[in-house]
């Protein structure tokens, strides 16, 4: 479980996530979506611990990892990244790259690359190199290399947004089922509603640092409660 609570960040001037919170529970994916520019990436990063917020908690599994003077470091938070440009190892074999992480014995790291490998159907790729794969492949490696340690907390910052459109859907479909049987809780931003709307059991709208309506997608979908949040879906049906 990821709860933050009245997160800040301030660069210059301006507050560019102001006061945010969320609570995402095991196995539930939130949407942070808005326009460019409005705060979500560097909501992700605090989270992350790479950036340092100015005021506010975050917690995990009910355990604080960070406030203004308590600050666990980003390798011990138990949370996964996955970034758009979050390039696998081009000098190791996809059993490396996903084993990467592992702790335990030899048997134990292969046991869990193979359970990882099968749920992708990508079994048969464990002992190539990253560079033979598609992007689709590299896709759903990348997603297994950051699901690998069992991380309580997944973070995912336009996962998707360098797949073609062909593949995209099936890409979102098949990690969505992913992290579902992993049982993570997600934190996905995006800025494309029709993605929000496809994997979020929750979408928090954002806009200039704060969030401004959550809710399930179909009640925000169907009542917006302001005009941004109205452009926002008025593109999608
Ligand atoms: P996008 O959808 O384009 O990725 P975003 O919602 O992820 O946008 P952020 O990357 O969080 O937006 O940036 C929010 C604002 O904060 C931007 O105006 C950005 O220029 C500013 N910003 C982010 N990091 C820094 C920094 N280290 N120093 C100064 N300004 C920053
Ligand atoms: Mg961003």
């Amino acid at each position: 479980r990821l709860e933050i609570r009245n997160l800040r960040r301030r660069f210059g001037d301006r507050d560019v996530v102001d006061d945010v919170s969320l609570t995402i529970m095991p196995g539930h994916v939130t949407c942070l979506l808005g326009p460019s520019g409005c705060g979500k990436s560097t909501t992700l990063r605090m989270i992350a611990g790479v950036e340092m917020q100015d005021s506010g908690e975050i917690y995990v599994d009910g355990d604080l990892v960070c406030d203004t003077v308590f600050r666990i470091p980003p390798e011990r938070r138990h949370i996964g990244l996955m970034f758009q440009d979050f390039a696998l190892f081009p000098h190791m074999s996809v059993a490396d790259n996903v084993a990467f992480g592992l702790k335990g014995s030899k048997d134990e790291k292969r046991t869990r690359v193979e359970e990882l490998l099968r749920k992708v159907g990508l079994y048969r790729a464990i002992d190539e190199f990253p560079h033979v794969l598609s992007g689709g492949e590299q896709q759903r490696i990348a997603l297994v290399r950051a699901l690998a340690p069992r991380p309580r907390i997944m973070l995912m910052d336009e996962p998707f947004s360098g797949l073609d459109n062909r593949l995209r859907d099936d890409i979102r479909d098949e990690t969505l089922s992913v992290l579902k049987e992993e049982d993570t809780a997600v934190l996905l931003v995006t800025h494309e509603p029709e993605e929000a709307m496809r994997m979020a059991d929750e979408i928090a709208l954002m806009r200039d640092g704060r969030i401004v309506q959550q809710g399930a997608p179909y009640n925000i979908y169907n009542a917006p409660l302001d005009k941004a949040a109205v452009s926002f879906f008025s593109d999608i049906n």
